[in-house]
């Protein structure tokens, strides 16, 4: 296997050659390597790109550089100030010593904690297409009860990722045509029949950056992620919020849910059920309700639903108390 290492972001995709990927901190890709699971021809390594700064931009929102390490971001004076919700996600995750390795793009493209995705040992088709997801019949307590299909209903691990899908993130990439900005909302693919493609990348295309919006005033945010342990530990259901309250009533929300869904879940069902109605606990369950009303359970995951609808009312509890 060859290793590349480059300097500039526009040389790099036509280095990455068919089966070869990008590597910056290996937190995901060099543990899946050990286990067989990835199995790149060749890896470019992008460390030294000049994508390691966190900006404001010029309308008041963040640039945050594909290479910015997760304990960096998390402890950045101004995603603390300004985007809590980020940073408690951030700081939700992993280890300190992974936090201090992993990286911003990286974090976005973390695989699934699927048990069986990570032994080859059983079918899954995320891994090989086409072999079956032994899951759906097996042990799959930590798995997906909504955007599930047929063929996968593995999880997205990323806390980080439903922290900036709750604030209307912008992923940046540079590929061979050029330039593009996706809405993190549209860049997770649900697996449908295919599910060992995860995002609208394509092949040699890498994230550059991610940019979110200037939060708007009064606003506040807050992560609660419920896991088995409380550290080291993915998320079982976890809720995200972003709250603008006036006078007692919610004039703009938004939800994302983790643990729960294949992708980041963004609820626009229940930031609909909740906008400008009064801030009480009661309309709070109704948004959770409304939240979790596609979930499909499955043998041994069922409780999920009710701990992520818990995870969401504390949530909303927490950034409209006064
Ligand atoms: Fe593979 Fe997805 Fe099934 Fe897990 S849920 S075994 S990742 S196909």
């Amino acid at each position: 296997m060859q290793v590349f290492r480059f300097t500039q972001a526009k040389t790099v995709d036509a280095a990455l050659e068919p089966g070869g990927r990008f590597v910056a901190g290996g937190t995901t890709l060099i543990d899946l390597m050990k286990l067989d699971v990835e199995t790149p021809k060749s890896v470019v390594d992008i460390n030294l790109l000049p994508l390691d700064s966190v900006e404001t931009t010029a309308d008041g929102g963040l640039k945050i550089g594909a290479l910015v390490r997760n304990s960096d971001l998390a402890n950045h004076a101004d995603v603390k100030a300004r985007y809590a919700v980020l940073s408690e996600a951030l700081l939700s995750g992993a280890s300190p010593q992974l936090r201090n390795m992993a990286t911003t793009g990286g974090n976005l493209l973390q695989r699934t904690r699927c048990y069986y995705f990570r032994d080859t040992n059983y079918a899954c088709n995320k891994r090989q297409p086409g072999s079956g997801c032994s899951a759906i019949d097996g042990f799959n307590r930590i798995h997906a009860v909504l955007g599930g299909s047929a063929d996968c209903v593995a999880t997205n691990p990323s806390d980080m990722a439903v922290a900036m899908m709750a604030l209307e993130a912008t992923v940046h990439t540079q590929g061979a045509k050029g330039e593009r900005a996706v809405a993190l909302d549209e860049f997770y693919l649900v697996p449908g029949s295919t599910p060992d493609k995860e995002t609208v990348l394509v092949p040699g295309e890498l994230i550059t950056y991610v940019t979110l919006p200037k939060p708007a005033d009064g606003t506040k945010s807050y992560y609660l992620k419920l896991r088995d342990r409380a550290q080291y530990e993915f998320a079982l259901a976890s809720a995200a919020v972003v709250t603008q309250v006036e006078d007692r009533r919610v004039r703009r929300v938004r939800i994302a849910m983790g643990g729960v869904g294949t992708k980041p879940w963004r609820s626009k069902e229940a930031e609909a059920e909740l906008e400008g109605k009064t801030a009480d606990e009661r309309n709070f369950r109704r948004a959770a309700d409304a939240a979790m009303r596609d979930a499909k359970p499955l043998k041994y995951n069922g409780f999920k639903i009710e701990l992520a609808k818990k995870a969401l009312v504390r949530a909303l509890t927490v950034t409209t108390t006064a």
